[in-house]
């Protein structure tokens, strides 16, 4: 079932120790076909080297096993609200990515300092509350879920203008168009809070890149007028 997807979704984790993203089993990424509503996800605490597209979990949108010789992901139900609440996600990932799970462990919004930031994200990297007790004693993936989409929504960022979201104490979440694009930018996640970690140690006093440079090249790479790359060719 969904064999193309399972080697997407595969592929797409291989490229998490790739990247440097991840050590021993910490990182899961999942990917979706909307028309039947089942996402594709990394079987939980399976070694990456031992992996194969058909350990894959084939999992629908009430966070069900829909096939699968292993459980899925312990994150799943986190990967569920994310693609109930931002129809147009198609990949998720999360990662205990160094720099990234660095700032989220700070507790800190990973600040715009320059166009690297700027190309990927419309402002800051939220970093957002850790879970009460309640939350993390009962349903506490499906509660990280809620967390993010809820932020989101009741801070008014655009999920598809800021990809990830920092959970604090925790780490990094990321999303995109399919399980690839997804790891796209949890590398470029990991690139920005590294960046930004080392911005603020050169210059304690640093302050954000213009809003003028961020909106330039937010929008080069962006929305009707971009015109960054090859396809208005
Ligand atoms: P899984 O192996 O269950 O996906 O867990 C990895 C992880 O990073 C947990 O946060």
């Amino acid at each position: 079932m969904l064999e193309e997807l399972k080697k997407e979704v595969y592929e797409a984790n291989m490229l998490l120790p790739k990247y440097g993203l991840v050590t021993f089993t910490w990182g899961n990424v999942s990917g979706i076909d909307r028309e039947k509503g089942l996402f594709a996800i990394k079987p939980s605490g399976v070694d990456y080297d031992k992996l194969k597209p058909e350990d894959m979990v084939i999992v629908d949108l009430d966070g069900n096993v829909v096939e699968g010789n292993y459980n899925p992901s312990s994150d799943t139900a986190t990967h569920v609200e994310i693609y109930k609440a931002f129809p147009k996600v198609g990949g998720v990932v999360h990662t205990h990515s160094s720099y990234a799970t660095s700032w989220a462990q700070a507790g800190r919004s990973i600040p715009c300092y320059g166009t690297t930031h700027a190309d990927y994200y419309y402002g800051d990297v939220p970093c957002l509350r850790c879970l009460t007790k309640e939350e993390i004693d009962e349903g506490y993936e499906k509660n990280t879920g809620l967390l993010i989409v809820n932020e989101f929504k009741n801070q008014g960022i655009d999920p598809e203008a800021v990809s990830a979201a920092l959970c604090k104490n925790h780490g990094p979440f990321a999303w995109g168009k399919d399980a690839m694009d997804a790891v796209h930018g949890a590398v470029v996640l990991e690139e920005v809070a590294k960046m930004a970690y080392r911005t603020e140690l050169i210059n304690p006093k640093v302050a954000e890149a213009p809003q003028v440079l961020q909106d330039k090249h937010y929008y080069r790479k962006h929305g009707a007028n971009a015109y960054y790359g090859q396809g208005n060719k």
